[in-house]
């Protein structure tokens, strides 16, 4: 049995567009619809016809719903929850998919019986955003992590996460400030160190623009693509996950001024172990199937 046989989803731009996809591709039964608050974006909707119906109000959107699901930006998460409020069914389960889940979870139930939110966040995505950028096939094989409150109902629990796994994700529950901390390292580090050095080398005087760009497949370009990211989201996943990126922020800092010490002091021993145990660390992430084994990230040369 399917867990939901009405699903909206609010804000429908990369997440948003690819669950109603794979939703239509993997459970054709279930009826779709959604609602985002840029006209443009629900006509673009409309006219990709992955949803059953657009409709122009949030609270339009969730009258009979028996899952909603916010794919707006964190920051949007409250003032979603508040337009949703008085139409939401007694009965329907409230998810999202936002990148940082203490914040969010915070927002929500500031506006909604905590019983019926049970956060989740499917770690898969791409550079790119807008309803055009989705597709079915995002989520399979990428982990969706779900974390409950501690008055999530537990049916509504593993009916979410039964959800995402229709949709091909492989599902694990957290602790949100638990989730905070994980993704702060392996996703929220790694953005704002790509967002700076994209940034540092465009602010070089001494090396112009068509340099970096010309000799960019030195490792630069693989940067790139991370700090191509949505910038509203970005935002404010920062500001949300603020203790958590700066602690680790903080540790990273200190990792580097190692490697700065051992470059300056030619302690070629600290640099070799420091580098062996992070190519370790590529094999295990190819290993468990959560990337590519091909050289160059797959990138075709002739
Ligand atoms: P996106 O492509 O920019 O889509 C977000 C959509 O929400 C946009 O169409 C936006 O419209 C709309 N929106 C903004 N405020 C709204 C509101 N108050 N009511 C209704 N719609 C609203 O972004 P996305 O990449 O899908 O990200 C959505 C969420 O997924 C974020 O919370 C993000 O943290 C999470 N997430 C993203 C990724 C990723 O890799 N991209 C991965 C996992 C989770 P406008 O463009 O007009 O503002």
């Amino acid at each position: 049995m399917l867990p939901f046989a009405r699903v909206t989803v609010i804000g429908l731009g990369l997440i948003g567009s690819s669950i109603a996809r794979a939703v239509r591709d993997y459970m054709p039964s279930v009826r779709l619809t959604g609602h985002d608050a840029s006209p443009a974006v629900r006509e673009a909707a409309r006219a990709l016809r992955f949803a059953d119906d657009v409709t122009d109000t949030a609270g339009a959107a969730v009258t009979d719903a028996d899952l909603v699901i916010l794919c707006v930006p964190v920051g949007a998460m409250a003032a979603v929850a508040a337009e949703i409020a008085d139409e939401l069914p007694a009965d329907a389960i409230v998810s999202d998919v936002g990148s940082c889940k203490a914040s969010v979870a915070a927002a929500l139930t500031a506006h909604l019986p905590p019983a019926q939110v049970i956060p989740a966040h499917p770690v898969a995505g791409t550079e790119q955003s807008g309803p055009d950028a989705g597709f079915a096939t995002l989520f399979r094989g990428r982990w969706c992590i779900v974390t409950p409150l501690a008055d999530s109902d537990p049916t509504g629990v593993e009916r979410v996460a039964e959800f995402w796994r229709r949709l091909g994700a492989e599902v694990e529950q957290m602790a949100p400030d638990h989730h905070d901390l994980v993704l702060a390292v392996t996703s929220h580090l790694p953005h704002l160190i790509a967002y700076t050095i994209v940034g540092t080398a465009d602010d070089l005087e001494q090396v112009t623009e068509s340099e970096v760009i010309k000799f960019s497949a030195g490792g630069f370009r693989d940067f790139t693509r991370i700090a191509a990211s949505d910038p509203v989201m970005w935002r404010d996943v920062f500001l949300s996950n603020k203790d958590a990126v700066l602690d680790m922020l903080q540790r990273f800092s200190e990792d580097l001024s190692q490697l700065q010490r051992a470059i300056r002091w030619g302690d070629g021993d600290a640099l070799y172990d420091r580098f062996a145990r992070t190519r370790a660390i590529r094999r295990s992430i190819v290993d468990q199937g959560q990337d590519d084994a091909a050289a160059d990230f797959g990138r075709k040369h002739d």
